[in-house]
């Protein structure tokens, strides 16, 4: 057992959680970021990102590396892929333990970021990764030529469904109203798009198949009609929750689970803060994680501060 000892440590190495190693260790707290999988987070999955300023076209992926190298100039410890067994945010010092490694910190600032949400359908699980995906930038290759549908009305679903078009013959976009809930740059690039068909008003009942998913079982809300359509996959993208799983209930909560914080990022708990999608906040991009990890940062070191004023 490895045993490591921070000023501040960063559960989760997306926007929010570079943001915020680059601000504490230039704030010169010692610093780390640890993730269970590898840094960066939900965009390193984003084909592209047309609105992180000063990148009017930049890859996902490219601009995480970015973020990365930054956080690296600074010296921000990393510990990717790092298997969490259990967080302690109450105790001083707070006390993280992973399969391999005892971690403790003056302050936690969680930049853990959110999950995809699941339609809650029979046949979802089974078929995961034999036609049902989470990830259109990961899996849209397989659907060369082939039938896939989308659900959801948000941009993450619009921008998704036009990204598979690239592959697929046909996309469908089924949404449960009839109203996109997208920003209206995305939508009207995605109305002009010949290869997506727009399935209002109508939600997945059941995705059936045999070895691969061949169709879904849809129902239209309004008229009651229930049909079956016939596709090789299917990308649900309606929402997120907050990844919590290993202190939830440790610090306040909203009822879906993501975190509420002060202006400071401040959580309910001393010392602990949490910036990015994690949170309770009105919008979840790149630039206002990076925003929420500078704030909380700022703010951790001044309680590291505190904390060596009062044990000098
Ligand atoms: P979202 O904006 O919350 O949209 C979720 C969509 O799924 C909504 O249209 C919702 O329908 C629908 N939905 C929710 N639950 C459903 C259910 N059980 N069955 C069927 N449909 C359901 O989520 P998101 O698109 O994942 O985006 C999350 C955040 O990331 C947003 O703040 C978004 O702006 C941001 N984002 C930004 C960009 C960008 O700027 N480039 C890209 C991706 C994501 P209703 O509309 O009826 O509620």
């Amino acid at each position: 057992m490895q045993n490591y000892e921070f000023d501040t440590i960063i559960l989760g190495g997306g926007p929010g959680g570079f943001a915020a190693g680059i601000y504490a260790a230039r704030g010169a707290a010692s610093t780390a970021i640890i993730d269970i999988s590898m840094l960066g987070g939900q965009p390193s999955n984003y084909l592209e990102l047309e609105n992180y300023p000063g990148f009017s076209n930049i890859g996902g992926y490219e601009l995480m590396e970015k973020f990365e190298e930054h956080a690296d100039k600074f010296g921000v410890n990393k510990f990717p892929m790092q298997e969490i067994v259990s967080v302690d945010l109450l105790s001083n010092p707070k006390v993280i333990i992973t399969k391999d490694s005892e971690f403790k910190a003056k302050t936690v600032i969680i930049a853990t970021g959110a999950k995809p949400m699941r339609l809650g359908v029979p046949g979802e699980e089974e078929f995961i990764g034999r036609g049902v995906s989470f990830c259109a930038v990961c899996d849209g290759a397989f659907y060369k030529d082939k039938t896939v549908a989308v659900v959801g009305g948000g941009n993450s679903a619009v921008e998704e469904a036009m990204y598979l078009t690239k592959f697929a013959s046909k996309v469908y976009l089924i949404h449960r109203r009839n109203e996109l809930r997208a920003d209206k740059i995305v939508q009207e690039r995605a109305f002009k798009n010949d290869k997506l068909e727009f399935v209002w008003d109508t939600i997945v009942k059941e995705i059936k198949g045999k070895e691969l998913v061949n169709s879904l079982i849809i129902e239209n809300v309004k008229s009651g009609e229930v049909s079956e359509l016939s596709v090789n996959g299917i990308f649900p993208y309606i929402g997120i929750l907050p990844n919590v799983d290993n202190f939830s209930g440790q610090i306040a909560q909203d009822q879906k689970g993501f975190i509420i914080t002060d202006e400071t990022m401040k959580t309910s708990v001393d010392g602990v803060y949490a910036v990015g999608d994690v949170r309770v906040t009105p919008l979840r991009q790149v630039i206002t994680a990076a925003s929420d990890g500078a704030v909380g940062a700022v703010y951790a070191v001044k309680y590291v501060e505190a904390i060596k004023e009062v044990t000098v």
